[in-house]
Parts: structure tokens; C-alpha cells; sequence
């Protein structure tokens, strides 16, 4: 079974964050080290450690991050422009917290989407 991770303090506010959005299902907060004018993590209430936990029940879940997601986009004004949603995995996915979060980047022209080199 799956450890908790700080982000359950962070659901439960033990610990503060910059929070923008939460229900009974998922919860966002503003990335503490911004890579974009844009960082939002979009998390499940729900532990989920990594993306290879996630179950067929989850799937309504997962579709919930990203209509989250979208509703962040325009609260921020970067509907238009456009933004990047990027779920790391594992250790060469650069997955630092093991609970699934979804970052929502945007704000100025991204780049490539994998450093090259
Ligand atoms: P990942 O590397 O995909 O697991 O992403 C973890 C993210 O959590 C990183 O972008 C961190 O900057 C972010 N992070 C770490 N601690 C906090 C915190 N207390 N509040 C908000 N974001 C955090």
C-alpha cells in the first residue's frame, strides 16, 4: 500500500498552500517553485502514488484533473495562448512526489517539450 505523501497535508490544510481549487475529488494549489509565469498542481483527493497505479475505477477521477485543468486555464487567461499539462512518472520521469499530480504550465512559449541532450 502507498505511503501518504505532504500533499495530503495540503488537502487536509495542515500545511498551507497557495490553494485555487478544491472539492470532494481533487485539489490545486499553485507549484512552490514556479517553472512558468503558470504552476499549478492538479491532484486527485485520492492517493494515487504514481501513474502506473491508476485503475480502470480512477478514470472518471483522471478526467476530473483535466476539466479542472481547463477551468484553471481561463481563470488564468491562458486558454488562448495555450499552456502544457504533464504528469511525471517514476525516476526518469522526474517524479518527485508519489502522489499523481498534474502540472498545468503556461503563461509564455514553452519550448520543447523534452530538453534535447
Ligand atoms: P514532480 O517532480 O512531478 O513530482 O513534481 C513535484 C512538484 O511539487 C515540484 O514541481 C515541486 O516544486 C512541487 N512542490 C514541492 N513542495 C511543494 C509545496 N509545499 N507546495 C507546492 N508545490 C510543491
Amino acid at each position: 500500500m502507498a505511503e501518504e505523501t505532504f500533499f495530503r497535508k495540503i488537502i487536509d490544510k495542515e500545511i498551507p498552500s497557495d490553494m485555487l481549487y478544491q472539492d470532494d475529488f481533487v485539489t490545486a494549489f499553485r507549484d512552490i517553485s514556479p517553472q512558468a509565469p503558470t504552476h499549478i498542481l492538479i491532484i486527485p483527493n485520492k492517493l494515487i502514488a504514481t501513474a502506473n497505479d491508476i485503475e480502470i475505477e480512477d478514470e472518471l477521477l483522471i478526467g476530473k484533473l483535466y476539466s479542472v485543468a481547463k477551468i484553471l486555464a481561463k481563470q488564468e487567461g491562458i486558454d488562448e495562448s495555450g499552456y502544457r499539462l504533464i504528469m511525471n512518472c517514476n525516476q526518469d520521469g522526474g517524479q518527485e512526489v508519489f502522489h499523481i499530480h498534474l502540472h498545468l504550465l503556461g503563461g509564455k512559449p514553452l519550448g520543447q517539450l523534452v530538453a534535447v541532450g
